[in-house]
């Protein structure tokens, strides 16, 4: 999931500064995992919105599952409100920047229209976990490493992102350099390669990275050949 928070209502303010008419849409997937834009926050936000005296036109909450990123989706719940897209100075996004771009897309595409949109969350990266705490898992770097590091991403759990550790700093108590207070990646994935019997792989040195993977933006096709 996209981790995120939602942006001050004073930031958010300030981009709607000289926009009456508002539209705001949320999303039900990872904005409504992480209180951001989930059906609950898109009403608080019109009410707080109505508050500042803007006008909101429209709250679009779409029901939990139904994720703002996924187009098809997205291009159907805007399609009904299409009305209230055409009328309003602006439209709040409670979602991450996936779903804002999904969103200015169709309006502009599907819809012909140049409408201002601004983000009301700030994403922080692909998590996993809850229902209280979530962590980053993941950098999506494009060449997974979990097959060689059992099960450990060395780039998220180690602040230098070591591929080939540990690095020279890490503490005789196992911990990390950087963050006493956190175990070295590296010990971390020696323990366990230990424990399944495949400490071999602390040999095997990952070469250099394939930065030809990660021209942007990065796409991926589903479509038959
Ligand atoms: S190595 Fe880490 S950042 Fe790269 S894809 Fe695997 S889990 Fe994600
Ligand atoms: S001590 Fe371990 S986790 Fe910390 S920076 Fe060095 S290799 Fe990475």
């Amino acid at each position: 999931m996209i981790g995120q928070v939602q942006k001050p209502l004073e930031e958010i303010l300030e981009y709607l500064e000289g926009k009456e008419k508002i539209v705001i849409v949320g999303c039900g997937g990872c904005a409504t995992v992480f209180q951001t834009g989930g059906e609950e926050q898109v009403r608080e936000m019109a009410e707080r919105l109505e508050e500042r005296g803007k006008k909101v036109l429209a709250a679009i909450a779409p029901p939990f599952k139904e994720f703002t990123c996924y187009a098809p989706w997205s291009a159907e719940r805007l399609k009904a409100h299409r009305r209230q897209i055409e009328e309003c100075d602006a439209i709040l996004a409670l979602c991450c920047g996936d779903g804002l771009q999904v969103i200015r897309g169709i309006v502009e595409k599907e819809f012909g229209l140049q409408k201002p949109i601004y983000p009301g969350v700030n994403p922080m990266g692909h998590m996993g976990g809850g229902p209280d705490l979530f962590e980053e898992k993941c950098q999506q770097c494009g060449e997974c490493e979990l097959g060689r590091t059992a099960g450990i991403c060395p780039l998220t759990q180690c602040p230098k992102g070591i591929l080939n550790g540990p690095c020279g700093g890490v503490r005789p108590d196992g911990k990390c350099e950087v963050n006493p207070d956190q175990d070295c990646a590296w010990v971390m994935i020696y323990n366990r390669l230990k424990a399944l019997g495949e400490l071999e792989k602390m040999r095997r040195i990952a070469g250099p990275k394939d930065w030809s993977k990660m021209t942007r933006p990065r796409r991926i096709s589903l479509a038959a050949d």
